[in-house]
């Protein structure tokens, strides 16, 4: 197996801790807590955006409850993101 970068292994090795649905409207897929969403919905999304929630995650925010300002603002932006770009395509 080919070894990945601390922060992606620490996300992989996540279990699904506690209720946590994906973060996508609607969606009620359950996801472990270190991800983001389900893998349907975050590969949906723009590379850029992507790039800036993995960035800004810190290992343990799931878990503190602490993001940082800078992951709060991508996830705010993701969501802006998604009712801009997916209104003509209900349901989801
Ligand atoms: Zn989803």
């Amino acid at each position: 197996m080919p070894t990945l970068p601390p922060k992606a292994a620490y996300v992989v090795r996540q279990r699904q801790t506690r209720q946590h649905h994906c973060h996508w409207p609607g969606c009620t897929r359950q996801v472990p807590p270190a991800m983001w969403g389900c893998r349907e919905h975050w590969y949906r999304l723009p590379k850029p955006l992507r790039d800036r929630i993995w960035r800004a995650y810190r290992p343990g925010q799931e878990a503190d409850q602490r993001p940082s300002r800078e992951y709060l603002e991508a996830a705010r932006d993701v969501q802006a993101w998604i009712a801009e770009n997916t209104t003509k395509e209900l349901p989801l």
